[in-house]
């Protein structure tokens, strides 16, 4: 059962299908109570949270053991902050077996754009930045009462009336105009969350070598490689743990073999 106001059922249902031959069917439950994109209801939870919540709501109004959601966060990326990264997490929560299993998957190609606008300017460039129409819009007074809101903006008349409308009421004469980044009117939002789901089928595909539970894969890192020279550890990953959702069994996987050491160009010691 798949929690979705936003027409994920597409995105998510098939790789699921295929993998562990789930049947996912949509529920329409009122996911936004949980926090939006546009802001009006602010996200209060962390996204594995709220995605965990999400798929307890479709559960409980279906009826059903085995729950499905997503939670993108879409946002400056913490190590290049004038690039725009979208972060979608996928999540099963199982409770025939008790467990919960999650992926996710990141991207930069994900389409961010704003502008603030009075009634009759031009906004050619801008609409070509965002993607529009492909891309849907939402607009807003700029200031004053943020009221009016437009979503799914997809006609470039609808803009125009938004825009004028907007304008109109807020205290600067300038209209908000920002992409919609909920799923369903974000392709770009779209693809990630497919990527995700695609990780999150191979994951419950996956089962764990001790118990049997589905969702076997990495749980964590080891960071710490030595240096081929001096032997000082580089901040580098050495290997992934696998672990299970369902028992305490873990397992390294060496990434680096012990005889190749790091890089001297990466050591601080021997490069600094
Ligand atoms: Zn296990
Ligand atoms: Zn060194």
């Amino acid at each position: 059962m798949l929690a979705t106001k936003h027409d994920k059922l597409p995105l998510i249902g098939p790789p699921l299908a295929g993998a562990v031959g789930l049947r996912v069917d949509a529920v329409a439950v009122d996911t936004d109570s949980l926090g939006t994109f546009t802001g009006d209801i602010p996200r209060q939870a962390p996204p594995l949270d709220t995605a965990i919540a999400k798929a307890r709501l479709g559960m409980s109004a279906a009826g059903q053991t085995l729950g499905l959601a997503s939670e993108g966060s879409i946002g400056p990326d913490p190590a290049m902050p004038f690039v725009n990264a979208d972060r979608e997490i996928v999540v099963l929560v199982d409770d025939d077996n008790g467990i919960v299993v999650w992926e996710s998957h990141s991207s930069w190609d994900i389409i961010v754009a704003s502008t603030s606008v009075g009634a009759d300017e031009d906004l050619a460039q801008f609409l070509g930045r965002a993607d529009f129409p492909d891309h849907q819009l939402i607009v807003r007074p700029n200031s004053g009462v943020l009221r009016p809101i437009y979503k799914g903006i997809s006609s470039i008349d609808a803009l125009a009336t938004a825009v004028g409308e907007c304008a109109a009421v807020a205290t600067d004469g300038l209209a908000r105009v920002e992409t919609d980044m909920r799923a369903h009117a974000c392709p770009s939002r779209r693809a990630v969350i497919a990527a995700a789901a695609e990780r999150l089928a191979t994951r419950v595909a996956a089962r764990c070598p001790s118990c049997g539970a589905p969702g076997w894969g990495r749980v964590d890192v080891v960071l710490g490689v030595p240096c081929s020279w001096c032997g000082t550890e580089v901040a580098r990953p050495r290997a992934e743990i696998d672990g299970c959702p369902a028992c305490e069994y873990r397992k390294d996987r060496p990434l680096v073999s012990p005889e190749e050491g790091a890089d001297p160009a990466e050591c601080s010691y021997c490069n600094p």
